[in-house]
């Protein structure tokens, strides 16, 4: 697979199904080539089939549209964003009563990125407890067997920022203390989350980032509510400081742009952001 040229420009999408298109890999490829972006990362729903002749189509269909995929990203059947407390008790690792199957799930979709020559795994990993907490060295200990499956193909594991504040993840991070775990930065969610500034956010954790998104979003009205997501540079990341940040930080990768709504206007508005980021690169 063709290693994306710095600061690309590409966008995550879907295995289809539940969040994504109904459609073939194939099809859902030629979709995105047809946005004019040759990199992204490949988002695998909670029910998507990973049967070696699913991860045949994908290869496939990723080679013969000359698409490169950077990273894998793992949702999960039940997680809901509704709110954050709901959030909360359904996202990721951290929720008991599907953390086995959930830790199982994510070692099949690393073993089919891996299939597909991609380099990273990332996912939301869910609000880390406290670390006073004594489910805090559960989850430590449940990240370092996902950070170990990961390494055994040679991969990175990415854990999308937001529900915690650049500190706590940083201490997070240290504690799990394993070299192939760092953060797919996600601007807009510290600001949708009120988890703190994100290029103070981004300051803070620049040696562990892996990977990002390009999501924009506008604070909350009051503290415990979401923020709205808005169309790129409709928000209050500054996307122009923003992606300068990421050049003064030396970040190497790609620009995976992130509009989690479906549809024309999720098409449109991720054209929109194609042509900010390209002129924000060039800049
Ligand atoms: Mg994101």
């Amino acid at each position: 697979m063709r290693k994306p040229e710095p600061l690309e420009v590409g966008v995550i999408f879907w295995t289809g199904g539940e969040l994504g298109v109904e459609a073939s890999p194939d099809e859902i490829c030629a979709s995105v080539r047809a946005l004019g972006v040759r990199c992204g990362q490949l988002a695998v729903h909670g029910a998507a089939e990973l049967s070696e002749a699913t991860a045949a189509a994908w290869r496939e269909a990723l080679e013969r549209h000359e698409i490169s995929v950077v990273t894998v990203f793992a949702g999960f059947s039940g997680e809901s964003y509704e709110s954050i407390p709901i959030s909360r008790e359904t996202v990721g690792f951290v929720p008991l009563a599907t953390r086995v199957e959930r830790e199982q799930r994510a070692g099949a979709v690393i073993d089919f990125g891996a299939a597909l020559g991609v380099p990273s795994f990332a996912l939301h990993v869910g609000h880390v407890p406290d670390p006073s907490d004594e489910d805090y060295a559960k989850v430590r200990d449940l990240v370092r067997r996902v950070c170990d499956r990961c390494a055994a193909h040679g991969m990175t594991f990415a854990l999308e920022t937001g529900q915690e504040s650049a500190a706590a993840l940083l201490q997070f991070l240290k504690d799990v203390d394993r070299e192939n775990l760092g953060i797919n930065f996600d601007p807009a969610n510290m600001i949708l989350y009120g988890s703190g500034e994100p290029l103070d956010a981004l300051e803070l954790v620049k040696e562990r980032v892996i990977s990002v998104h390009c999501k924009d979003g506008a604070r909350p009205e009051s503290e415990g509510e979401w923020g709205k997501e808005t169309p790129l540079g409709e928000g209050d990341v500054g996307m122009d400081r923003y992606v300068a940040k990421l050049k003064e930080i030396g970040y190497m990768g790609s620009l995976t742009i992130e509009r989690e709504i479906v549809g024309d206007e999720q098409r449109a508005d991720i054209l929109g952001a194609i042509a900010l980021l390209e002129r924000l690169r060039a800049a």
